[in-house]
């Protein structure tokens, strides 16, 4: 048996469980009822994700779906499917037929767990970070930063998608600006904006991902506060890039597990 056909560890369940539960948490308020859906990378071939339907607060092993990468790539080809052909695609990749169907966003996550160093992602639709990617201040949020840590866990930018129709268009959209990012950048963004939708974090561990969720739905309530108080007033470019590079940051990310 190849080594790719080796069931999942343990591990990797549990840590796909208890950063689901972080994420889920109700006096968090990055995610309710459905919302939201987490997962992990397996292998070069194979991922877990949080299947359609069930909710991030509770998350067990029947609510999860054992996915092959290659249908959902296969997908990309047809950026046209119908929510027919895409159904029908989501159940071909499970592993088995014992697994449930994943999320149609299950698609963005296929496509994430493929970078360079990106072992787990989280999506949520934390409260103020909506309210700011539902707001004129969207592109702001994403472009500049308004405090150390934030630049910390979540990077000196981060990529903002335009809203598009769930499915193929909007894994499509998301695959777009990440791609620029990387070119500009030279690595993965940890977190992604999508404007009148939400957040994706990535990372190496479930630690980074969490960490850039908790400090964006910071960062936007801070942005709020300061919109109050007749701001905000941003750091400027030479300031970020100064935290961006500095040793001692990379010293804490790398302590944090970011
Ligand atoms: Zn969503």
């Amino acid at each position: 048996m190849s080594s790719e056909l080796l069931p999942p560890s343990p591990e990797h369940l549990h840590s796909l469980l208890d950063l689901s539960h972080e994420l889920g948490r109700e006096d968090r308020r990055f995610a309710i009822l459905g919302e939201g859906n987490t997962s992990v990378r397996i292998n070069e071939h194979e991922f877990m994700v949080k299947a359609s339907g069930s909710s991030l607060s509770n998350l067990i092993r029947s609510g999860v779906a054992l996915c092959k990468t290659q249908p959902i790539f296969n997908l990309f080809m047809t950026p046209d499917a119908s929510d027919d052909e895409i159904e029908s695609v989501l159940l071909s990749a499970r592993r088995s037929e014992n697994e449930r169907k994943p999320s149609t966003e299950a698609l963005f996550h296929a496509y994430l767990l493929s970078l360079p160093d990106v072992h787990f992602v989280g999506h949520t639709h934390p409260e103020a970070v909506n309210s700011l990617l539902c707001s004129p201040h969207a592109a702001d949020f994403a472009n500049k930063r308004l405090f150390p840590d934030q630049i910390v866990c979540c990077g000196a930018t981060s990529p903002l998608v335009p809203y598009v129709h769930p499915g193929v268009p909007l894994a499509l959209a998301i695959k777009q600006e990440v791609e620029a990012h990387i070119e500009r950048f030279g690595e993965a963004p940890r977190l992604v904006l999508l404007r009148n939708h939400g957040l994706i974090a990535l990372g190496k561990t479930p630690n980074a991902v969490i960490a850039a969720t908790m400090m964006a739905e910071k960062a936007a309530r801070v942005f709020l506060g300061a919109v109050s108080a007749g701001g905000p007033t941003f750091m400027d470019a030479e300031q970020v890039s100064r935290i961006a590079g500095w040793n001692a940051e990379h010293y804490r990310q790398k302590v944090l597990g970011l």
